[in-house]
Order: structure tokens, then C-alpha cells, then sequence
């Protein structure tokens, strides 16, 4: 963040200020993670501070300190939009265009608040009048924790602060193995530890809180699961009539991409999932080593991302989208596959 940045938050927040915190649509670890962190901040410091999500986030997050104070754009409609028109600053993290919020887009594109944008993803846009965007970073949450370090105010980082950017960091970095996990990330790891985040508890909440109809879920993912050997490849399908077989709740299908790139010399892995009510499948792409799914992503599906991890969408039927992203391939092939 440059010092042009710092100094215009540090003026924008130097009096009581009514702020509404925005997350991305199907919120993640890093997405609450970091709004609930800096929302803590932001109120501690005297400011009217409210996160507002589009929409719900799933069970495993729900015990995060704050979580029920997140307002639901979607099933508490007429407070969430009030608190959007009558703030005079608007946050954006863990995302940087405004496409990204569901329906939340038109009321934030009217909106009169001041933006300030705190993002690690490839190519923001420029909606925001102050920006803290940096794609080498690990997550959202460490660039909360750098944001607090320029404006003074680590040691105002508080044991729930530190549990919710602590969660962050772990669910963006793959619990620390991901590329852009660097010793400064665990560094403030440690730090975070010291200040009162509970680490083992942090990873039991998140990663132990399998339903069996989740594990039963998997395995169904896991049959379908097709592997392209000439493109270093696999996908797996999940539809509709397969979610509601199993219970499906939002979360359920959270890491399930990962399994494809657990073969020996598969680069690219994706999961196509059918949401019959939105009439589109989410596609989630993961990758290893320099093939850009972030790139990929943008050409051919709606979306984008990080250069390992992106996502889409598709408005074709699974049969019909599973054959176009086969057709789309043999391009690639050099680069999936030297
Ligand atoms: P996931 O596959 O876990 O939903 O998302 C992987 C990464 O891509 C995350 O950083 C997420 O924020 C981003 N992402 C997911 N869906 C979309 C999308 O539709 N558009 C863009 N631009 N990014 C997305
Ligand atoms: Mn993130």
C-alpha cells in the first residue's frame, strides 16, 4: 500500500464514520475472516461499523467471533440496503470488481461513499478511491493485518481480531502450503498465535465438521471424477439431482477440486456444480505450476481469480459444458503437459 493510500485512510477514519464492510458473493474463510476483523477494528476505534454479506456463508464459519452480527443482503434486505445508503465509507475485500457481490452490484454502483479496496486478486478494477491491492499476497486477512501494521494499530489486534485473520490466512494458503505463504505470513501467524488466536481450535472448527451426508457427497464427486491423462488433466461433476440426493448445505462441496490435483502429474483440476436455482454451474479451477486458471477462467467462463485458484460460471447444461471445456484443451496442450 503506497503512502498516498495510508495517509487517505488514516484521514478518512481520523473521525467517527458511519462504514458498511462488503465481502464477496458465497463468502470464504478469508472473505469473513477479514471483514469481521476489521469491522472489530473499526468499531473499537468508535466508527459504525457493519459487514454486509450478498448472501449466506457456510456452517463451518458461523462460530466466528462476530458472525452474527453479519447482515444477510439477501434474507435482510431492507437494513442491509439502508446500511448501504447511508454509509459514508464503503470496504470492499477479498474481491475488486463490483460484479462479484450478486445483487448487491447495483446498490453499491450508486452508492455516494467513499470505496476503499483491500484485495489480492488479479486485475482490479478502479472503483475505489483508496486501494490495497497486491496479488502476491496470501489472502485478504494478512493484507488486514499489514493494513492495521501502516495505520499504527497491531497492538490494537484483539484475541477475537486475531482468531478471525488467523482463520483467513490458514483457508487461503491451503493451511500454510500454498506459493504465496511466505515467512512474513508466518510471521504474523506466530504473532496472531501470541495474541490470542487459537490455532488447533481454528483447524478443528474449519476442517473436522464432516456430516456424513457431506462424506457420502465426496465419494459421489469422487466417481464421477474424470481424468484427461493427454491434457495432465481431471474434472468432476456434481449435479443438481446428486446435491439434493445427499442433503447438500452451502460449504458441503468446499475443497472438493483439490482431490484432482492429488494425482501424480495432474496440473489442472475442476469441479462443475449445478445450481438450479441461479440456472448456472460454479466452476471452481485449481492448477499447479505456471498454467494460469485465472486466465482461463476469464477467456471462457465469466470469471477469474488467482493464477492457481479461479473461479467461473457456465449457463450450459453439464453434458454440454463438460464438452466445450474438453474442446477448449488441445490448445493448452503445450502447457499443460512440457
Ligand atoms: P472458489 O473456486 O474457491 O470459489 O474460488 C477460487 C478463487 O477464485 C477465490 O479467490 C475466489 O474469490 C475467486 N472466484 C471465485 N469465483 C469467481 C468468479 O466468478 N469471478 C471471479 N473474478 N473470481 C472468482
Ligand atoms: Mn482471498
Amino acid at each position: 500500500m503506497n503512502l498516498e493510500h495510508i495517509n487517505g485512510l488514516k484521514t478518512l477514519l481520523s473521525l467517527p464514520k458511519k462504514i458498511a464492510i462488503i465481502p464477496h458473493k458465497n463468502p470464504d474463510g478469508d472473505a469473513i475472516g477479514s471483514t469481521l476483523a476489521l469491522c472489530q477494528y473499526l468499531k473499537n476505534k468508535g466508527h459504525e461499523a457493519t459487514v454486509v454479506a450478498p448472501n449466506d456463508f457456510p456452517k463451518f464459519l458461523k462460530w466466528m467471533p462476530g458472525a452474527e452480527t453479519i447482515l444477510n443482503f439477501e434474507k435482510e434486505n431492507s437494513q442491509a440496503k439502508s446500511v448501504l445508503e447511508n454509509a459514508e465509507v464503503i470496504f470492499t475485500l477479498d474481491f475488486n470488481h463490483l460484479g462479484r457481490v450478486g445483487q448487491m452490484t447495483p446498490f453499491l454502483e450508486s452508492a455516494s461513499a467513499t470505496f476503499v479496496m483491500v484485495d489480492h486478486h488479479q486485475a482490479p478494477a478502479d472503483y475505489a478511491k483508496i486501494m490495497y491491492s497486491d496479488v502476491s499476497m496470501s489472502s485478504t486477512c494478512e493484507m488486514v493485518y499489514h493494513l492495521l501494521d501502516y495505520l499504527g494499530a497491531v497492538e490494537e489486534i484483539t484475541s477475537d481480531m486475531a482468531n478471525c485473520i488467523y482463520t483467513g490466512i490458514m483457508t487461503d494458503t491451503g493451511s500454510f502450503k500454498f506459493k504465496a505463504t511466505t515467512s512474513t505470513t508466518h510471521r504474523i501467524i506466530a504473532d496472531l498465535i501470541d495474541k490470542g488466536a487459537q490455532n488447533t481450535a481454528i483447524h478443528h472448527r474449519i476442517y473436522d465438521t464432516n456430516s456424513p451426508s457431506r462424506l457420502h457427497l465426496l465419494g459421489c464427486a469422487l466417481k464421477n471424477m474424470v481424468i484427461l491423462e493427454e491434457y495432465n488433466t481431471t474434472y468432476i461433476t456434481l449435479s443438481q439431482d446428486e446435491l439434493d440426493k445427499y442433503n447438500y448445505s452451502k460449504g458441503d462441496t468446499e475443497g472438493f477440486v483439490n482431490y484432482g490435483l492429488t494425482l501424480d502429474n495432474i496440473r489442472f483440476a475442476v469441479i462443475f456444480i449445478e445450481n438450479k436455482e441461479e440456472g448456472i454451474l460454479k466452476i471452481s479451477l485449481r492448477s499447479v505450476g505456471d498454467f494460469s486458471v485465472n486466465d482461463f477462467s476469464r477467456q471462457f467462463f465469466h470469471g477469474g481469480g488467482h493464477t492457481n485458484a479461479a473461479g467461473g460460471k457456465s449457463d450450459l447444461s453439464i453434458p454440454e459444458t463438460t464438452k466445450y471445456f474438453e474442446s477448449l484443451l488441445p490448445q493448452f496442450k503445450k502447457e499443460l503437459t512440457q
